[in-house]
């Protein structure tokens, strides 16, 4: 039988192995977007030349695949894991961060104080977990705001993202104004150029939105609160893996993140290796918090905790 030192060394060593960046799979997945972008396109036009509504449907869906799959990597782009190279990091991730219109700096910071702070007040994503909406008419509001572009537009016009710390970042706004030109004067030489609005801008501030919002809160929102170990505060929240499969394509995690409690105890490890973490060992957040499930048992409970008849 292994003695702990032996198991713990051979923990580190696993962990050390797994967060080593795959340069290949950061060129895939950078190709996979370029490729779903094009795809939306290529939809949009032949929805444009056939008038089937479905066609549309779908080149939204992709751009809706495509701007979560760019938000994952500049997630991994904040914790330093698309390349080796900090420089071809940054300027990766400020590419995602551009064609998505977020800061990568801004992004950073307070993706930081979410996963330092997970649980109070201090976490900048603390009112996207708190509580989940109870009863019919708080989940009608939560869906409007969320889903109808209302708090994207909001967030936009008053600088008050909760996508950012507070205050707008103006770190790459040329870059980000470039970025989006580019989609818009690809639609042009296709010769739609309202394709940019309804296939990119649209579905960011709408479906994506609203996606990244809901994820977050399914995959924090929990019903009783516990005490922090160390400074006995009262925090909230849990941190769930999700089983991946159809439910990561579709609700916003193509590249591992439906894996997201793995990732609060293990940020070194890139989105493509969070399922191969198999031991228990070295959680960093409080084991009990972090739990295994699916999309669909914790949607089902959620719903049920909401609509529960109160005693
Ligand atoms: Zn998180
Ligand atoms: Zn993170």
């Amino acid at each position: 039988m292994q003695s702990e030192s032996v198991i713990l060394q051979d923990d580190t060593r696993v962990v050390r192995e797994l967060s080593e960046i795959s340069h290949l799979r950061t060129i895939i997945k950078l190709l996979s977007i370029v490729i779903a972008i094009g795809l939306v396109y290529v939809f949009a036009r032949i929805g444009n030349d056939t008038h089937i509504i479905y066609v549309f449907i779908l080149a939204f869906l992709i751009a809706t695949w495509a701007q979560h799959a760019i938000g994952e990597e500049l997630h991994d782009g904040s914790h330093y894991r698309l390349a080796s190279s900090r420089r071809v990091n940054e300027y990766l991730a400020s590419l995602y961060g551009s064609l998505s219109g977020i800061s990568l700096m801004n992004y950073r910071a307070r993706h930081k104080l979410h996963h330092r702070y997970f649980g109070t007040a201090l976490d900048p994503d603390f009112p996207q977990y708190k509580t989940c909406p109870m009863g019919l008419k708080a989940w009608a509001t939560y869906l409007f705001v969320n889903f109808s572009g209302y708090g994207a537009i909001k967030s936009l016009v008053t600088f008050q993202s909760n996508l950012s710390t507070g205050k707008p970042s103006w770190q790459h706004p040329g870059f980000t104004v470039v970025m989006q030109l580019f989609l818009l004067i690809l639609g042009i030489l296709l010769n739609v150029p309202i394709f940019y609005f309804l296939f990119w801008f649209v579905p960011l501030l709408t479906l994506t939105y609203g996606v990244s919002h809901f994820r977050t809160m399914l995959e924090h929102w929990n019903a009783e609160t516990w005490q922090d170990p160390t400074t006995g505060e009262i925090c909230y929240g849990a941190f769930y893996d999700f089983d991946s499969g159809i439910q990561s394509q579709l609700f916003g995690a193509p590249f591992g993140y439906n894996h997201h409690g793995t990732h609060h105890s293990l940020p070194s490890i890139p989105n493509y290796n969070l399922d191969k973490i198999a031991h228990e060992d070295y959680r960093e957040v409080p084991q009990n918090l972090i739990r295994k499930t699916t999309f669909f048992t914790r949607l089902s409970e959620m719903v049920s905790f909401s609509f529960k008849p109160s005693v």
